[in-house]
């Protein structure tokens, strides 16, 4: 078995990893960017194998950084079954769609600023109708139970406890007589967090690719010592006057808060106010939610079958679906609670609930997930005063808080106690989707830990489990120009140059693949020079 790193290596988001076996050609997740420019620019560029030769796709959940690049490889010819949980299904069926027509809307804007510049127009990553047709390749499998998407080859998804449907994924194949067993971490989740049950105690594996979010940290918080504190903010910023935003992730994280908003006010710990949820996506995602009881942890079970509606289905529940709906919350001013999207706050409606309520200290602002670097949600908890939403500058004087307690991911302490339940420990293992410092860390400390081959494989990078042995690295252009770098320049450039990053980032790689190409050591160094000089 061959495993080629293209997403998610050294860098939090972008999951995609192509594995080839006896001929067979398959990827685990196909996710999207997201975060500074540079980065995303990786969208953009073409995957470094045939999307016509992959075979299947195994997803561990429906997070668009696991799965937003998917239509992306229909749209280029993979016609093949897309295999996940049930419940990730249902979730595809509306994240991709609105994936697709977030991709049409930015390419939009930049469009008419490119037109008027009189330069050549952008394309985009794909549509929401690239999307819908990417929707009937995805089966859905129920944990636990194993299937064969190949001759040679079977695989078992277990509940890895993150979001709604997510799964860790066990492949069993053989290699030179030997049975082996691949175990893919997917996002890891962790014990009692609200509606998803914990994540499943792993035994064994022979090799492992695991996730580092959290490697060489802990979370600030716990959720259990939160919610007092989620319920004393909200309190006061009623009591004030104020209005308490919560830019959330549309699926898993707005029903999380929703529930525990539903025990706060069953346990009479906040002021009667009015919960919105103004995301369309979340409300699709409440009701899907409401339909895989299956999928509810033993509490949730319980206070469904007690009260006949899921718990995260509030009473003073006010959805709002249209544009002019939401807009009619900017004239709101005290005693609401709006929950909104995206969660790190740098696209969506939340933009606009952001810029109505951060100048006002009375307001408070919750952020309940991981805040990637660049992102506006990242500044905001690191304490910037100014801030710039829609070219305007905004003060601010709310109060900001980060409930890192209420993470998704289980953290460096968590990990190592999932580790430790294991009685067949990986040969190998490869640690992915986190920062540089995170994963090469994480890494470090497991080989020494648990006297095991733990390592950062950097993108690109190629490893064959049956020679124990790296291949030659697949080169994404993208990933040639160091992502801060990038993004320095991009900044410094000036207006107009800026809106056409997408483009000039690709011509830069473009021109540096070619003197990587040519393997002229003299132009090579002056290439090295040159970036070192003007970084
Ligand atoms: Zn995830
Ligand atoms: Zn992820």
């Amino acid at each position: 078995m061959k495993i080629t790193f293209l997403g998610a290596a050294r860098t939090v988001t972008g999951s995609c990893y192509l594995l080839e076996h006896n001929g067979c050609k398959f990827l685990v997740d196909c996710g999207m960017f997201q975060g500074n420019k540079a980065l995303k620019n990786n969208n953009y560029v073409d995957f470094p194998f045939n999307p016509g030769d992959i075979d299947f796709v195994l997803l561990t959940h429906a997070h668009i950084d696991h799965s937003g690049l998917l239509p992306k490889l229909y749209k280029n010819g993979f016609k093949n079954p897309i295999y996940t949980s049930t419940a990730s299904v249902a979730l595809l069926e509306i994240m991709l769609p609105d994936s697709g027509y977030i991709q049409e809307q930015e390419v939009e804007r930049k469009n008419r600023k490119l037109m008027r510049a009189g330069e050549h127009m952008l394309e985009p990553i794909y549509t929401a109708e690239d999307a819908l047709a990417t929707v009937p390749l995805c089966k859905g499998v129920r944990y636990g139970e194993e299937f064969s998407p190949a001759e040679g080859i079977k695989v078992v998804l277990q509940d890895a406890g993150h979001i709604f449907g997510s799964a860790m994924l066990e492949i069993f194949y053989e290699e030179n007589g030997i049975q082996r067993k691949l175990v893919f971490t997917g996002d890891l989740g962790r014990k009692d967090q609200a509606i998803v049950r914990d994540p499943y105690p792993m035994q064994s594996a022979d090799y492992m690719v695991m996730e580092s979010t959290y490697g060489n940290r802990n979370h600030g918080g716990d959720a259990e010592k939160e919610i007092p504190i989620f319920a004393e903010v909200i309190t006061k910023t009623v009591r004030r006057g104020g209005n308490v935003i919560i830019p959330a992730f549309a699926v898993d994280r707005t029903q999380d808060i929703l529930y525990l908003l539903n025990e706060m006010q069953l346990n009479k710990m906040i002021p009667e106010c009015t919960v919105y949820v103004d995301s369309p996506l979340a409300i699709k995602a409440t009701e899907i939610f409401s339909r895989f009881p299956d999928y509810y942890d033993r509490m949730t079970a319980k206070l469904f079958k007690e009260e006949g509606r899921p718990p995260f289905v509030l009473k003073n529940l006010v959805y709002t679906a249209s544009a002019a709906e939401s807009q009619q919350l900017n004239s709101i001013k005290s005693g609401a609670i709006i929950i909104s999207a995206s969660g790190m706050a740098d696209a969506g409606r939340i933009k606009h609930h952001l810029k109505h309520n951060l100048w006002r200290k009375e307001c408070s602002v919750l952020f309940f997930g991981y805040q990637v670097e660049g992102t506006l949600g990242r500044r905001l908890i690191e304490g910037e005063k100014q801030v710039t939403i829609h070219g305007e500058e905004v003060e601010v004087k709310a109060e900001i808080y980060n409930m890192e307690g209420f993470s998704a991911h289980a953290d460096h302490d968590e990990m190592l106690e999932w580790l430790h339940g294991f009685k067949h420990m990986p040969g190998r293992m490869f640690m992915t989707h986190g920062e540089e410092e995170s994963t090469v860390s994480w890494a470090a400390e497991i080989s020494e830990k648990f006297g095991v081959n733990a390592i950062a494989p950097e993108h690109g990078y190629c490893f064959d489990l049956a020679t124990d042995a790296a291949g030659e690295a697949v080169v994404h252009p993208a990933s040639i120009v160091h992502p801060e770098a990038a993004a320095t320049a991009a900044d410094a450039a000036s207006d107009t140059a800026r809106t056409l990053d997408a483009e000039l980032l690709l011509e830069i790689n473009a021109d540096i693949q070619r003197v990587m190409a040519s393997r002229d050591v003299d132009k090579l160094i002056r290439l090295r020079d040159y970036l070192r000089r003007i970084r």
